[in-house]
């Protein structure tokens, strides 16, 4: 039997494992997935006791996914990303990726948005890091606002043909953008959008990162604008589906780990 799994601290709310043994089960894969919690400092420490154990692939989830860099051959995305989602033992070292960036593009790919010209990512966290380089490498031109507006300054100062701007800026940066990207955590709460309801419009596809509640106020507001939307639970998916396909050489039953996924959300 393959043993995939989680590394978090918490874990316990994650929607990952009925995600992947959906997959398996579809498939026919003699394999389970585990959640694990290790230490808040013990992220290094537990991916070297997976490699001893035999395990054949985990995700890593906050706080860990900076930490696991040093125990991991990071792929080149995943080291510019500064962060590790998943990790694969099948080779000599365990090898460090980062799907939540092919996550977000495979999401707005799902939903027919052409991956060209330029988008607007809000918010330079973990989440923004990914979806900024994850763009880029997809050839877009990338405007990263945040509240905080030197990390949007310095995200884009590593990201190719990126530029840095203030939340207030979201109007301007908008009027003319193909794509956003909310990546901050506002949207949560009810009613709250990191984004003015009057900057969008019908020519911009919106990918929300947020995925509790699924239909968040910035995505009940782009439909109002007539806008493209795309739920932050398509981006977990892929992410998930991404690392599924690299550990077990499949192609995932995407529309059934996506049903397993909205069930339990
Ligand atoms: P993070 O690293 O803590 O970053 C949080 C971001 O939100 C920062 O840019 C922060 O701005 C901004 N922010 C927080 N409160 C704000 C406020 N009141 N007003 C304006 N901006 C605010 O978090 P993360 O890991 O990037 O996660 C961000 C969101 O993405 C979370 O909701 C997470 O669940 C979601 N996410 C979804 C997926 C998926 O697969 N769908 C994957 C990863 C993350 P400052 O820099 O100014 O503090």
């Amino acid at each position: 039997m393959d043993v995939y799994g989680l590394i978090g601290n918490p874990v316990g709310h994650s929607l990952s494992p009925p995600m992947h043994e959906a997959g398996y089960e579809t498939l026919g894969l003699d394999a389970r997935y585990v959640t694990f919690e290790p230490a808040a400092d013990a992220g290094a420490e537990a991916i070297e006791a997976a490699e001893t154990l035999g395990i054949d692939g985990l995700n890593v989830t906050i706080p860990f996914k900076q930490d696991v860099l040093d125990a991991v051959d990071p792929a080149p995305l995943a080291e510019r990303i500064g962060a590790v989602n998943t990790v694969d033992f099948s080779g000599d070292t365990p090898t460090g990726y980062n799907t939540d960036a092919v996550g977000a593009v495979r999401a707005l790919a799902h939903h027919d948005v052409s991956l060209s010209g330029t988008a607007v990512v809000v918010g330079a966290g973990g989440a923004g890091r990914a979806v900024a380089f994850g763009l880029a490498d997809e050839g877009l031109s990338v405007r990263v606002a945040n509240r905080t507006e030197s990390k949007a300054d310095a995200l884009a100062d590593e990201v190719p043909a990126a530029t840095g701007h203030g939340l207030d800026s979201l109007p301007d940066l908008l009027a003319d953008a193909d794509i956003l990207v909310n990546c901050t955590s506002v949207g949560m709460e009810e009613d709250e959008t990191p984004v003015p309801a009057d900057a969008l419009h019908s020519d911009i596809a919106v990918l929300d990162a947020v995925y509790t509640p699924i239909e968040t106020r910035l995505l009940q507001d782009a439909a109002a604008a007539g806008a493209t939307t795309v739920d932050g639970a398509w981006m977990l998916l892929y992410q998930g589906v991404e690392a599924f396909e690299r550990w077990t050489g499949e192609d995932a039953p995407v529309d059934r780990m996506n049903d397993q996924l909205r069930e339990h959300l």
